[in-house]
């Protein structure tokens, strides 16, 4: 991911198949584990767009990208999930977090579930969908994903950073 500390740097992607989309973040995530850890928190990654947009599967195809075999479910009525990675994937991240903030009442919430020391923690990627109800919280520097509908098959997915 070309991420500049000067200025933004924006990309924009047609996908026409979730299978598309997921090898998109399959890149993506070996690009996360091949660049390692951030200095002062932990690697994030903000999710926003239209329901059905494919950031579900994208994280999918993220999750496959960082070695776990494990499955990830459209956690809407999750919340929080987290992935241990698994010693030998070359990298040293420690935990994967999946987050959906779809039913979250109150981005406050978020905060019982231990978020700030998650977000603050180097050894963590975490994936927060519907980032968008919980900005308030998260910090300046963050990868950003947007999901456009395009048709039945087709998604614009705009990543900045
Ligand atoms: P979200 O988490 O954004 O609500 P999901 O990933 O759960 O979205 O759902 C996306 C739906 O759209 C899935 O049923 C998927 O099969 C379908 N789909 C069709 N084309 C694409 C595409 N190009 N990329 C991602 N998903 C797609
Ligand atoms: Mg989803």
């Amino acid at each position: 991911m070309p991420c500049s500390i000067l200025e933004k740097v924006t990309r924009e992607y047609l996908t026409n198949s979730p299978s598309e989309t997921k090898k998109l973040a399959r890149t993506l995530a070996e690009k996360v584990l091949k660049k390692g850890p951030l200095q002062t928190k932990a690697t994030i990654f903000a999710l926003t767009g239209d329901l059905g947009g494919g950031k579900t599967t994208f994280l999918k195809g993220f999750a496959q990208g960082l070695g776990l075999k494990e499955k990830i479910l459209s956690p809407s009525f999750v919340i929080l999930k987290r992935f241990p990675l698994g010693a030998g994937q070359n990298s040293s991240f420690q935990n994967f977090y999946h987050l959906d903030c779809y039913r979250l009442e109150n981005p406050k919430e978020i905060l019982a579930l231990d978020f700030k020391k998650i977000i603050a923690n180097p050894k963590n990627i975490v994936a927060i969908e519907w980032a968008d109800r919980i900005s308030s919280l998260l910090p300046r520097e963050i990868t950003k994903l947007d999901f456009k509908f395009g048709d039945k098959k087709t998604r614009k997915i705009t990543i900045s950073c």
